[in-house]
């Protein structure tokens, strides 16, 4: 055989039929029981396969050059060909986010026809053990026996959901043959809160606004935020939480285009109060726990201006310091991973060891939330295969 591929994921099987459509003989090995278990689950069950927009700047990475070269040559638009030639019904939600109408099972079929089509050979339910390298080739243990090929692509992918049966192993691999591997946390994720701000969060499950979230040095989110009884989420807080580090806060704008101050202004002659009026931006019970934090009960029109002018920066800038995040279990995508500096940007190939390919979620890419984690597994799937 003249390639073996560990993990029936995104990455790995895209890999593998771009390998075997031009010829090369494969063998895929999955421990789980049935290939692409995660796309099955993605998307609610719709498979959010690429985003329309996708490019480097949607990506998290300590070597931001590395995701452009694989990202350039497989488009979104080459995945929605395929998804438009197997006939699968599609929409776009919006951002740019392109789902299936009915199911990701289609997506999971499709990718497995065209695997056929190019003679790739699987193994489910396959445990991996140890790997080792001759002069020739590289010799996978795994419960079905020994399998030597001269080209082994590591498509295991991260941490995150360990229920569904993520490892390390990607990490363990790579530091096997002496690649670095930068530390990894969870992405993705929604935030928990602790003392008064959890009771906050607690009283207000439930409830979703828009909002504009920036974390640490991210850069800004214009998206859904959601009070939860553990903390925070909706597509906004799991935006920030790929680049938020533990003990920072979070700033979050209640007024997303702005223009909190000026409209507080329109508004100061009014005999109502502040919960009432932010009412009629907000959600009812928001406006009215907000208010209670930092509004004396009296009508706006009461407020010296000094007031009114801290409570539109506190609009637009609340301040909120997460106790930490759901971790792994909940979490999307892991961030971090093996060092993209080791690796060859146009074959995912690590450089010190030849015929050794890390891709897809494994190695130091991240995605934004919409599509863009499909987007970037197809990519270096497509770059790996077309190099094995
Ligand atoms: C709930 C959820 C929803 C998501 N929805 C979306 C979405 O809609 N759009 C989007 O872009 N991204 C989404 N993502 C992220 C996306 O699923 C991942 O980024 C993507 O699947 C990564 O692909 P991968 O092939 O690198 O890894 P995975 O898809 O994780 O595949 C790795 C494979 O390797 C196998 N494996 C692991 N260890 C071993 C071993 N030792 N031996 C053999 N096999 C092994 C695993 O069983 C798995 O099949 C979602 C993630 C989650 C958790």
């Amino acid at each position: 055989m003249d390639v073996i591929v560990i993990g029936a994921g995104a990455a790995g099987l895209m890999c593998a039929l771009t390998a075997g459509q031009r010829g090369r003989s494969v063998v895929v090995l999955e421990r789980a029981g049935r290939i692409g278990n995660k796309i099955l689950i993605s998307g609610g069950g719709r498979c959010n396969f690429t985003n329309r927009h996708a490019g480097p700047e949607n990506y998290l990475s300590s070597n931001p050059e590395f995701c452009k070269s694989a990202l350039a040559r497989y488009l979104p638009a080459d995945f929605l060909a395929l998804v438009e030639q197997h006939g699968i019904a599609w929409h776009e939600k919006k951002l740019g986010q392109l789902f299936c109408d009915h199911s990701s099972r289609e997506i999971v079929e499709m990718l497995r026809r065209e695997a056929d089509a190019g003679g790739v050979r699987f193994h489910t339910s396959t445990e991996v053990g140890a790997i080792r390298q001759t002069a020739t080739a590289f010799v996978v243990e795994t419960s079905r026996g020994a399998f030597a090929t001269p080209r082994l692509v590591i498509a295991t992918g991260g941490l995150s959901l360990p229920k569904l049966g993520a490892t390390d192993f990607a990490y363990r691999i790579a530091r096997q043959f002496g690649l670095n591997v930068l530390p990894a946390r969870a992405g993705l994720v929604p935030f928990t809160f602790s003392g008064p701000r959890l009771e906050f969060c607690r009283e207000l499950s439930g409830i979703s606004t828009a909002c504009r979230v920036v974390s640490e040095d991210g850069p800004a989110f214009a998206e859904q935020l959601l009070f939860t009884h553990r903390g925070l989420s909706g597509p906004a807080m799991l935006q920030a939480s790929s680049y938020w580090r533990p003990g920072t806060a979070l700033r979050i704008s209640l007024f997303p285009d702005g223009g909190a101050r000026a409209w507080l202004e329109e508004n100061r002659g009014s005999g109502a109060q502040l919960h009432t009026l932010l009412a009629r931006r907000l959600p009812q019970r928001l406006a009215d726990a907000w208010a209670r934090e930092r509004a004396p009960l009296r009508p706006l029109r009461s407020y010296p201006t000094a007031e009114l002018d801290a409570l539109g920066q506190a609009l637009e800038n609340w301040l909120l310091q997460p106790a930490g995040t759901e971790g792994y279990a909940t979490a999307e995508v892991t961030v971090g991973g093996i060092d993209t500096r080791q690796l060859h940007s146009k074959t995912m190939e690590a450089r010190a060891v030849p015929g050794l390919h890390f891709i897809g979620e494994a190695v130091d890419v991240t995605g934004w939330l919409g599509g863009y984690n499909f987007q970037w597994a197809w990519a270096s799937g497509h770059a790996c295969g077309l190099a094995v």
